[in-house]
């Protein structure tokens, strides 16, 4: 089962450190000898030579009627992890930008039929292909409605909507899919490193940022894939790196 290999996971590292602090890094500052200061939220700090931020994203919500309560009975944030669960059911795909457009390509081949719902139209980096993904028959795209609940049982059973004038339609369902932008969890180094226009922190391919001894690994950096095992690797590859880099004379 997940939850214990993810203890056993635990067990292991937490076995393997001289300190282990439980706690939330509010800011990273670099100190005049180039090492780092890391002011944590309880009130202390520590100082390292090197850092390796694996801070993950989170999923911007819509904060409508049954979101908390159906998320993981039918609602998803994320179809790359959850399309295969849905397969030959009918799905909604809530927001407007490539996220929405990238599950729409990931969800058409499996799906019975998707709805796919803008309320508020976001970037969209190639519209003409965007487009073109939206022109399957197995879409339907409703312009101008917003998600007002989601409906169900012990799962998801339906969406309900509100047009520009007021109108209320429903759409039954089995699935729906949020997919605003995450949003990477990069406050603590915002003022330090390079980030993407998303806000992904910009690594190189050994998790170099643009500051030295500054590493960052997972879901928050530009290599995110919004899968486990993509982060672990990448955490791995990150503290080697760190590793090296505290080996370098003068680090
Ligand atoms: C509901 C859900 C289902 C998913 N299902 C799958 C799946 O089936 N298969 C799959 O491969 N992937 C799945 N994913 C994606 C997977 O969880 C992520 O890709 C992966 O966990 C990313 O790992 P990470 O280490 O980069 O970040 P995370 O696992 O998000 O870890 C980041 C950690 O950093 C902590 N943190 C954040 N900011 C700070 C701070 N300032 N100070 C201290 N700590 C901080 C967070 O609390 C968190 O514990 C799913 C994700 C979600 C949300």
């Amino acid at each position: 089962m997940g939850a214990d290999l993810v203890e056993q996971f635990a067990t292991r590292v937490a076995t393997g450190l001289e300190h282990h602090l439980q706690d939330t890094v509010d800011l990273v500052e670099r100190t005049p000898q180039r090492h780092f200061k890391l002011h944590l939220h309880e009130g202390h700090s520590i100082e390292a030579r090197a850092v390796i931020m694996a801070t993950g994203v989170r999923a911007q919500r819509l904060f409508v009627d049954g979101e908390s309560e159906f998320f993981l009975r039918g609602l998803s944030y994320s179809a790359i992890s959850h399309a295969p669960l849905f397969a030959g059911r009918d799905v909604a795909i809530i927001a407007g930008g490539d996220r929405a457009v990238a599950a729409a390509r990931i969800l058409a081949p499996l799906a019975n039929h998707i709805y796919y719902i803008i309320a508020r139209p976001q970037r969209i980096g190639d519209l003409e292909a965007a487009e073109e993904t939206l022109s399957d028959p197995k879409i339907s795209v409703f312009r101008g409605w917003e998600m007002q609940q989601v409906v169900g049982d012990a799962f998801v059973t339906g969406i309900d909507l509100v047009g520009i004038s007021g109108e209320v339609r429903h759409v039954p369902v089995d699935g729906v899919f949020v997919q605003f932008g995450l949003l990477p969890n990069n406050g603590a180094v915002r003022n330090l490193v390079q980030l993407d226009a998303d806000g992904h922190i910009i690594v190189d391919e050994n998790c170099a940022t643009s500051t030295p001894g500054l590493f960052a690994a997972g879901d928050v950096t530009t290599v995110c894939a919004e899968q486990f095992v993509v982060s672990l690797g990448e955490g791995a590859k990150a503290a080697l790196a760190a590793w090296r880099y505290l080996a370098e004379p003068g680090a």
